[in-house]
């Protein structure tokens, strides 16, 4: 039986860490938690009692395969980012890129610990052999805008072909945006979603002037536009941003079946706002992290994301108690894994998959870091470079800057050449 030896586990379900051994099924799911350097086994790690074991991270909104588009748009607001750059970019991009962005994107993930992603884009097969090979897990969907007929077919295809496919791939539906979107194929897709029962990945007020369009045109809160489509009683609904959504109609999207994904990297540097955190937490909405694409943020650093998260709502409110580090912690972790629909992912506990995050604390920066003050410690002074190895479903997959599961120096030669080939 394999086994992670003598390091300190933390998860959002524990007020200390606790130092121990974990150990792994031949299921790839955790047996047990036991006093350290006692569980017998084949080591698969030793931490050696200066490593910190955290579930693996969850990206809960991203688009991989943007890697590639890195950079190509710089500075401008979010529409007109879309419609003069990214958009037209996208017209060239061809399968075997898409391919290949994901790649790319899965080794800045997994060498920073991240374990779980949930994606949004097209040419989705690509993404979901990919994640196959990486031995990552992920949600995907291929984005739907317009009347979304061709666009659905593809998305239900996808998960008819992945879904559930070796417990690592879920296949959610993915309309785009509330103004890529009409009103009736909304409806239609959450009606299919309850029907097949599949989640839905949907952006959501990333800007003021989505919630201005629904106060002049549409004529509706967003709220009962959520309602009345139907889309709140999806089994699973993932709404990226939610920058916007009114803060006294937000217990209206309290409900255990829908996850607000915060993204406050992509929403600064876009400069599309603050989303009420502060608010959503006070009303225990499962609030997740995300990403979001690399074109907008741009590394997909769970890390950076996790510090950005628990900083801006306290500045922003001249609170220090806000968006604890143990609360954001629970956000890039359990709130990410549980908002996708994979039911026994983000904490450390047995009959939980084997899903972590092995990190070193042995270096300058952690001195003073112990079993009261790990989450603090991780999250205002721990960076993706303290993470030593990452782990899906008891499988290593990087170890000490080395990947196992994919030639890191090959996709990036590649990535370079595709970059090349949709710039020229
Ligand atoms: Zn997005």
């Amino acid at each position: 039986m394999p086994v992670i030896r003598d390091v300190l586990i933390w998860d959002s379900k524990r007020e200390d860490a606790e130092r121990g051994d974990i150990a792994i099924g031949e299921d790839g799911r955790i047996s047990g938690v036991l006093p350290p350097k006692s569980a017998k086994g084949d080591v698969l790690f030793d931490g050696r009692g200066e490593t910190a074991a955290i579930p693996g991270l969850v990206n809960a909104h991203t688009h991989v395969s943007m890697t590639l588009l890195r950079g190509i748009a710089e500075e401008l607001p979010l529409m007109e980012w879309l419609q003069t750059k990214i958009f037209p970019a996208e017209e060239r991009l061809l399968p075997h890129h898409i391919r290949s962005g994901a790649e790319l994107a899965m080794l800045e993930m997994i060498s920073g610990g991240t374990t779980c992603f949930a994606d949004m884009y097209y040419f989705m097969r690509e993404v979901a052999q990919a994640t196959l090979a990486s031995g990552m897990r992920a949600a995907l969907c291929r984005g739907i805008t317009g009347d979304g007929t061709r666009k659905l077919n593809e998305n239900l295809s996808l998960a008819e072909e992945f879904g559930g496919r070796d417990g690592r791939i879920l296949v959610q539906l993915g309309p785009h945006a509330p103004y890529t979107v009409p009103r009736d194929t909304l409806a239609r897709i959450a009606g299919i979603a309850k029907e097949k029962n599949l989640g839905v990945h949907f952006h959501w007020l990333e800007t003021e002037g989505e919630l201005e369009t629904f106060r002049n045109e549409y004529k509706i809160s967003p709220s009962e536009y959520l309602e009345q489509t139907g889309m709140l009683d999806a089994p699973k609904l993932l709404l990226a941003h939610s920058v916007w959504h009114p803060v006294e109609e937000l217990g209206r999207v309290n409900r255990p079946n829908v996850t607000l994904v915060h993204n406050p990297k992509s929403n600064l540097k876009l400069g599309s706002g603050y989303a009420p955190v502060r608010e959503m937490l006070k009303l225990a909405v499962n609030v997740a992290l995300g990403t979001d694409g690399a074109a907008s943020n741009n590394r997909l650093d769970m890390w950076d994301e996790m510090r950005a998260a628990a900083l801006m709502h306290k500045g922003y409110h001249r609170d220090p108690t806000l968006a604890s580090a143990r609360e954001t912690l629970r956000m890039a972790t359990l709130a990410g894994a549980s908002g996708m629909g994979f039911d026994s992912v983000g904490l450390i506990k047995e009959g939980w998959s084997a899903d972590l995050a092995l990190v070193d604390i042995s270096g300058p920066r952690y001195v003073g870091c112990d079993a009261q003050n790990l989450p603090e410690f991780l999250v205002y002074s721990g960076s993706s470079r303290d993470v030593r190895a990452t782990v899906v479903d008891g499988k290593v997959l990087y170890r000490d800057g080395r990947f196992l599961t994919m030639d890191a120096e090959e996709i990036t030669a590649r990535a370079r050449g595709h970059r090349q080939e949709i710039t020229k």
